[in-house]
């Protein structure tokens, strides 16, 4: 299928109702992920509205898996036993403005968080494109934004509360609970299953986002710093198909009320004369709000809307994180593969994230720079090129998302994380008997421990 013909079925796919409720029909009649890449290997849930009764379902089971909003790609978040959801537990505890923390119940998505936040006049200070993920699962696999002096979601936690293997409550917090905290934030689901988060919040501020056409990727290699700190947070879109990048996002924060407008050239780069989608080809109305509209930070940090629901994503995603002092020279090494890239690409987009010390966070350590792929639904040969890529980009010691597509072996991801044998031990201590193991830990952390 050429990349015309597959994006009409995508759009026709978003807008149609029918096509809508049929791929749902066909989806519902097992329990997939939400892209239906996945299908996953039992479909016995339970649902806890308490934190009692989560208490009473870990204490039961053998072993299972928490499921957030089945937003990742790999199988992470898959059981062959039993899952458990906490899709009900999505309400707001406390909101300490001394403190400028929310604490919430883990079930809540950032799109039912965010509205709620700014309404009482407060916001975090990033989010991921779209907002249906939940913020546990998203601060498991270590989700991210952009910007480069803006950690990953993650870093927003300050205090977690979990459930472990026991069925016993552990609290962590920043300030008390020093290396176990910093061990348990990108918990990879690995830890317990996690009924609390608080996070940072800042005052609400307002934003305005700009995006231009057509990057000259010279540009890009002469002036990557000045590009990428010319706004709060900067993404860059290509197809990899010509010497340009398709699309710069940029999202600007505008203190005290400044609307400064935007030239009508950047860096080569042509200002767009309407909204667009990250694909120009497809329609924008699902996209935030863009032309230097002024807007809250919640309906302009993510690509998508709040109010958007895609029904299904028929598509694969991967990502890459690498060493920001690496980033053009990791671009350029993708860009030399664009014709076994590009047929199978729907979209590229590339990020910068700031640092953390979060243990199994894909920053740990290190500013990033990612370069994330957007994939047709065609597993084989996606599973053909990964390899190539990540062979690409070996140099650069690629760390990949956690819950996207990747082929890089457990070796590698051992030797990219000084912290795992830590984790491992922590793992240990809040579940000695694998009560949260599922094939994707064991491959790539836990080998041997629970044999
Ligand atoms: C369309 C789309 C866009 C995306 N955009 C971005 C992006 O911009 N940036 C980015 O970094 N990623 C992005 N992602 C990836 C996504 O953010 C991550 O996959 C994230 O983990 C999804 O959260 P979830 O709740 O859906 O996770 P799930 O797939 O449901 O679970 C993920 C992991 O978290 C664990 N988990 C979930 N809830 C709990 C809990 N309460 N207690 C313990 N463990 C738990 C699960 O067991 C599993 O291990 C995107 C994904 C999609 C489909």
């Amino acid at each position: 299928m050429d990349k015309r013909t597959f994006l009409k079925l995508c759009s026709a796919a978003l807008t149609s109702p029918a096509l809508s409720s049929l791929l749902a029909w066909s989806q519902s009649s097992k329990l997939r992920n939400w892209a239906g890449n996945l299908e996953y290997g039992t479909e016995q849930l339970t649902t806890a509205d308490s934190l009692q009764q989560v208490q009473d379902f870990v204490r039961k089971q053998k072993k299972f898996k928490v499921l957030g909003t089945r937003h990742c790609f790999n199988n992470i978040a898959n059981s062959s036993e039993q899952f458990l959801s906490l899709k009900p537990m999505d309400r707001v505890i406390a909101l300490d403005p001394d403190a400028r923390t929310v604490t919430v119940e883990s079930g809540m998505t950032y799109g039912q968080l965010c509205p709620y936040l700014d309404g009482k006049g407060w916001a975090l200070h990033n989010l991921a494109s779209l907002p249906h993920i939940s913020i546990a699962g998203a601060c498991s696999t270590a989700t991210h934004g952009s910007g480069e002096t803006n950690g990953n979601l993650s870093t927003a936690v300050s205090a977690l509360e979990f459930v472990d293997a026991s069925g016993n409550v552990v609290t962590l917090t920043r300030k008390k609970d020093g290396e176990a905290f910093r061990g348990a934030v990108v918990g990879l689901g690995a830890l317990g299953v996690i009924t609390k988060v608080t996070l940072d919040i800042q005052p609400r501020f307002m934003m305005h986002q700009y995006v231009y056409q057509n990057l000259p990727l010279r540009e890009l290699k002469d002036h990557f710093d000045a590009i990428e700190s010319s706004a709060y947070s900067v993404s860059l879109f290509t197809d990899w198909q010509t010497e340009s990048l398709n699309e710069v996002w940029l999202k600007m924060r505008m203190e005290s009320g400044r609307t400064a407008d935007a030239p009508p050239d950047f860096f080569g780069a042509k200002r767009a004369t309407k909204n667009l989608h990250p694909i120009a080809e497809l329609s924008a109305e699902n996209c935030t709000e863009q032309m230097g509209v002024p807007g809250p930070w919640y309906e302009r940090l993510p690509h998508f809307r709040m109010g958007f629901t895609p029904s299904a994503g028929k598509e694969l995603q991967s990502e890459y994180f690498v060493p920001r002092k690496h980033a053009v020279e990791a671009i350029l090494a993708v860009q030399r593969l664009h014709e076994q890239v590009s047929p199978h690409l729907l979209i590229t987009e590339i990020r910068t994230i700031a640092a953390d010390d979060l243990w199994m966070s894909t920053c740990y350590q290190q500013p990033s720079v990612t370069i994330h792929f957007t994939w047709k639904q065609d597993w084989p040969a996606v599973q053909k090129l990964l390899p190539v890529i990540e062979r690409e980009l070996a140099p650069f010691h690629p760390r990949p998302h956690w819950g996207k597509l990747f082929t890089i072996s457990s070796e590698q991801i051992h030797s990219s994380y000084e912290k795992l044998p830590a984790f491992v031990e922590l793992t240990r201590k809040c579940d000695p008997h694998g009560k949260f193991q599922n094939e994707f830990l064991h491959s790539y952390i836990f080998g041997q421990t629970y044999l």
